[in-house]
């Protein structure tokens, strides 16, 4: 059965079609960024449990026929996945798949940019959230900015031409360095996206005090560049694009202040196989065990569809209507649960 041969496209009960998939390839980290992985201690998913690439390819083709169109590779830090050139290659040959991106945070990079260029990766975003090393180590934990400086400019080399830089703005942290950081993004020809700080799981620091909303980003760079003007596009990416005066684009990933629930045609698959419908979503649906119990590519395309059809998720928006007094998974329940972590669920 192929869906993009009937007349009516997959939608949810928002009308909201499967088009994007983010795929988790491992829930490591060499990072430990302070609104991502803060603690000192994590439960791991085991390895056994983690998709192979055969099996990452199979479940791919049951999501293509479906609308799928666009995947992204993520982590964890998704440079950790031995051979990840390999997945790359077979995923970038697969029939309706025009758009295969990465997200990383570059530590690695310098070592694999021509490798994941020649195996056909189409694009590039590397996570940055300050050109300072001294925040940057306690940010992250760890003292790699130049490694990630360098893998940067390696992706750049190696050709991947429409490279996107992403920074997690969060208050007294690093909402100093929005221009440099545009102004390095410029240097460069990449593209910057602000993001708003969110209370995902596993963000245990987060407070609403912390969040600087799109409305300030826009308000501290117009005082410095003068008038930004909002690029007139129709699109379901998750950033809004600005021009500068000087025509340099940027874009602000408003999750948290300004949801885009409704135009959200994105679902997760964690490298253990289970498939979430939304960031804020409690549970998603393992698809791991029928496939290892020898589900068909048709049978798992069968439950994707069903599950999808009944889709009514809006996870930022609820939790945007909440009292947000208390982070939204407690440790407790992290320790429970990887699956709640945003480091298994890719961001
Ligand atoms: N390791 C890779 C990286 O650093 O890009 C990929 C995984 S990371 C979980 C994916 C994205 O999630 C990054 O851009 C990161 O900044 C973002 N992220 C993680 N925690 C966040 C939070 N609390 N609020 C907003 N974005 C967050």
């Amino acid at each position: 059965m192929s869906y993009l041969g009937d007349s009516m496209p997959l939608v949810d009960r928002f009308a909201r079609p499967l088009r994007s998939l983010r795929l988790s390839v491992t829930d490591r980290c060499n990072l430990r960024c302070q609104y991502c992985m803060p603690e000192q201690d994590y439960v791991w998913l085991p390895r056994e449990d983690l998709l192979t690439f055969e099996e990452i390819d199979t479940i791919v083709d049951a999501f293509t026929p479906l609308g799928v169109d666009r995947v992204r590779i993520t982590g964890g830090e998704p440079l950790l996945r031995r051979d990840l050139p390999v997945l790359v290659e077979s995923l970038a040959g697969r029939q309706g798949i025009t758009d295969l991106a990465l997200t990383t945070n570059g530590v690695l990079l310098r070592a694999q940019a021509s490798a994941l260029r020649a195996a056909g990766l189409h694009r590039i975003t590397v996570s940055l959230d300050t050109l300072q090393l001294k925040r940057f180590r306690a940010l992250t934990g760890t003292d790699d900015l130049a490694r990630v400086l360098d893998g940067i400019e390696a992706a750049a080399s190696a050709g991947f031409t429409s490279l996107k830089l992403d920074t997690v703005v969060i208050r007294d942290v690093n909402d100093d360095e929005l221009v440099p950081l545009l102004e390095y993004a410029k240097g460069l020809g990449a593209e910057l996206r602000f993001i708003e700080y969110m209370d995902v799981g596993g963000a245990t620091r987060w407070t609403p005090d912390a969040v600087v909303s799109r409305r300030e980003i826009l308000a501290g760079l117009e005082a410095h560049y003068g008038a930004v003007l909002a690029v007139d596009e129709q699109s379901s990416a998750p950033a809004d694009r600005f021009f500068l005066p000087d025509g340099t684009t940027f874009g602000i990933i408003s999750s948290t202040s300004e949801p885009f629930c409704a135009s959200c045609d994105r679902s997760r698959l964690t490298a253990d196989g289970v498939w979430l419908l939304c960031l804020y979503a409690a549970t998603g649906t393992d698809l791991r065990r029928p496939l290892r119990a020898g589900a068909t590519r048709e049978e798992l395309q069968r439950l994707i569809q069903a599950i999808w059809s009944v889709r009514a998720d809006r996870g930022a928006e609820e939790r945007l209507g909440m009292d947000r007094q208390t982070t939204l998974v407690p440790i407790r329940s992290l320790k429970r649960d990887a699956h709640l972590e945003m480091h298994t669920r890719g961001g």
